[in-house]
């Protein structure tokens, strides 16, 4: 007999976990399917920060704090342990500074600006050569990235109830019937298609004329720093105001903008933006590049390694700098929505592509969506 549930969400990321856990949480049965035995793609090859400074005000910095309130309560609930960290944002030129304190001082975020000493004392690992002082915000979570999302899917089905079928590849998606590579078989009302980076398999289509592009991340991992230097909160770059959306309307920012891409072309060529944020065990986390579509190769360039280093070195001291891990990720984006969404049959829903900011966004987007199809 075939099994049949409320819900099927197809891809176990951080989009399909929080479909799964906010239609659970409404009561629904679910069903949950990966085609790994345990998620591989962007989810657990990020920062593992909950960055809600880089969401502009209105909606899409509301829906950033429904998803950290999310965390936290995963927190309380020791599913997953979300460090309280906040975020700090170094300036080490005129401009950046300019453009910090036009953010700041818009009171749309939570967030202040600190002098040089006390950016020295928030962010011990600054770099005090040319610093100009920072922006302190405190919303920001620290998750590793690396043990969160099992630890999710292995709660959703011990204490919510959800059936987990891992290492099912899903091959075919019609009319409620879901059908695995192997052939078996399972049944659902709703269906909610997860799949990440993978635009090929399931409603190509759909995904094909959908707008969405993919993007390839390198990342770097230093050997665990030693000493009493304790470093909690984030830590961006001057060169991140560029990146995120949430600096858009600040006037000094084409300053930024026209004063790196006149120092070094190559950060723009490679979409170079440079964060830090330190692991449980003291290592730091390290990146980031961003190359699309046709630039994507599956081999990682030096170059770009050596350019996030340097960046990394004119903000950040470190003891040692040794880097014992290299990686890259790739995840979808739309170029203007938080996350694409097609319905192409009736409660079947394809969301797809919350580019650099999944772990930030996805629980708030689930939850806004399960209020949408079920008025709950
Ligand atoms: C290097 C890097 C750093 C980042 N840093 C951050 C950060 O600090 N903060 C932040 O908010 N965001 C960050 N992001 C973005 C975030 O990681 C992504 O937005 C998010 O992980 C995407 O989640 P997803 O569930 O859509 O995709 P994925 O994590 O790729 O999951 C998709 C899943 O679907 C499964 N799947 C696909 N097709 C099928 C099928 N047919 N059958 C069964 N299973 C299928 C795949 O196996 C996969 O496990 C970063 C991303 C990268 C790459």
């Amino acid at each position: 007999m075939i099994a049949k549930f409320d819900v099927a969400v197809i891809g176990g990321g951080i989009v399909g976990l929080a479909h799964a856990w906010m239609a659970a949480r409404r009561g629904l049965s679910v069903v949950l399917f990966d085609r790994s035995p345990r998620a591989e793609g962007a989810t657990v090859r990020n920062f593992g920060m909950i960055w809600p400074i880089g969401q502009p005000s209105g909606e899409l910095y509301a829906t950033a704090l429904r998803s950290r309130e999310l965390w936290l309560e995963l927190d309380e609930q020791s599913v997953v342990k979300a460090a309280q960290c906040g975020s700090l944002h170094l300036a080490h030129h005129d401009d950046e500074h300019a453009v910090l304190e036009e953010f700041s001082s818009g009171g749309t975020h939570d967030c202040r600006l600190l002098s040089v000493a006390e950016t020295l004392t928030a962010a011990p690992i600054a770099n005090p050569t040319g610093l100009k002082g920072s922006m302190w915000s405190p919303t920001e979570l620290r998750v590793d990235p690396r043990v969160a999302a099992a630890s999710i899917a292995a709660w959703l089905e011990s204490s919510q109830g959800v059936t987990r079928h891992f290492g099912s590849p899903i091959a075919e998606v019609d009319n409620g019937n879901i059908t695995a590579a192997d052939g078996r078989q399972w049944q659902a009302e709703r269906i909610i298609i997860c799949s990440g980076s993978d635009l090929k398999t399931l409603f190509p289509e759909v995904l094909a004329s959908s707008g969405l592009r993919l993007c390839k991340l390198q990342m770097l991992r230093t050997v665990a720093q030693t000493g009493s230097v304790h470093q909690d909160a984030h830590i961006a770059s001057g060169l991140t105001l560029r990146h995120y959306t949430s600096f858009g309307h600040c006037p000094s920012l084409q300053k930024v903008k026209d004063r790196v891409a006149a120092q070094n072309p190559l950060l723009d060529r490679y979409g170079i933006h440079v964060m830090a944020t330190r692991s449980d065990s003291g290592e730091l986390i390290l990146g980031d590049s961003h190359e699309y579509n046709d630039d994507i190769s599956p081999f990682d360039k030096a170059e770009i390694d050596e350019l996030i280093l340097l960046e990394l070195q004119k903000i950040i001291q470190l003891q040692n700098w040794t880097i014992k891990e290299r990686w890259h990720g790739v995840y979808a984006k739309h170029s203007s929505l938080p996350i694409f969404e097609a319905e192409p049959q009736p409660n079947l829903h394809v969301c797809v592509g919350p580019g650099g900011a999944g772990m930030t966004m996805s629980f708030g987007l689930a939850d806004r969506s399960w209020n949408r199809w079920t008025g709950k």
